[in-house]
């Protein structure tokens, strides 16, 4: 078997994808403490001299929370208001704990619409390119507030596998609320195996791959799988791991196994 936690150890360029489960408590205020401890560990790992773009879910569930609703929205123009505050809340607080650690952090919007573009596409990298080179932390979210219908990728996990491949990653941590692929639910089947490195994603891969159990996101493991299939294509490794320690991202650079991995198809230059 390939040695992939030593190429893991050696990833330049970084996408870190954090879902609204990890950055929220259950009341629907934002975690501020793990959102402190994701952005210590990602500056230090950018004064390491990786390239780091984090993305982020959570704007819909601080919109409706601090607009007071009482649950997440159905109605769409809500949800798209929701998300409009939210963004702004998550923001204000990425700024200020990336700025205590002496980093810069910038805001780019999606939609899928853009990202399939070809013209939208090109800008998209360019604006990607020269942040990176002014050392600058970008950060990423789908533009819930417009996009709806068919231009929604309504997950932040393909959002952030589209954008690993855009950008030639070398790697993309999702992390989620479990510690990575289970043969069988780890909530349900007390003999669930863990499932260390996936090399092929095949249908005995998405046959296991059922629901996570997260009530405030939108993904469960499955998307998440989709999601790695399309990064694994393009060349890039993913790990699927736990968010609730951010700091557990060192052990993954120090080249010790954390979560799941999924092996990149063909190698990037
Ligand atoms: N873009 C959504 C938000 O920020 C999250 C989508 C997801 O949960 O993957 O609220």
């Amino acid at each position: 078997m390939n040695n992939y936690y030593e190429q893991i150890k050696k990833a330049n360029r970084i996408v870190i994808k954090v879902g609204t489960s990890t950055l929220t408590h259950k009341s629907g205020k934002l975690n501020l403490r793990r959102m402190d401890q994701l952005a210590m560990t990602l500056s230090d790992m950018k004064n390491q001299g990786k390239e780091i773009v984090l993305v982020t879910s959570g704007a819909i569930t601080a919109g409706v929370t601090k607009m007071g609703l009482k649950e997440r929205p159905r109605e769409i123009r809500l949800s798209q208001a929701a998300a409009s505050v939210g963004q702004c809340e998550l923001m204000f607080i990425y700024d200020k704990l990336f700025a205590q650690y002496g980093h810069i952090v910038s805001q780019i919007l999606l939609t899928k619409e853009i990202t399939e573009d070809e013209k939208f596409r090109q800008n998209i990298i360019n604006a990607f390119e020269t942040l990176l080179e002014h050392k600058v932390i970008p950060i990423i979210n789908e533009n819930d507030s417009v996009a709806i219908d068919e231009i929604v990728y309504g997950d932040n996990d393909m959002l952030s596998a589209v954008t690993a491949s855009l950008l030639k990653a070398d790697l993309l941590v999702i992390l989620t609320d479990i510690d990575g692929l289970y043969d069988s639910n780890p909530q349900e089947n007390i003999d669930a195996r863990f499932i260390p490195v996936v090399e092929k994603i095949d249908e005995s891969i998405e046959a296991v791959a059922g629901d996570s159990l997260s009530g405030v996101g939108t993904g469960g493991m499955i998307t998440k799988i989709n999601a790695a299939r399309v990064a694994v294509e393009s060349g890039v490794h993913v790990i699927i791991a736990n968010g609730e320690h951010p700091e557990k991202l060192y052990d993954m650079l120090d080249g010790k196994p954390v979560g799941t991995i999924f092996a990149a198809k063909i190698q990037n230059d």
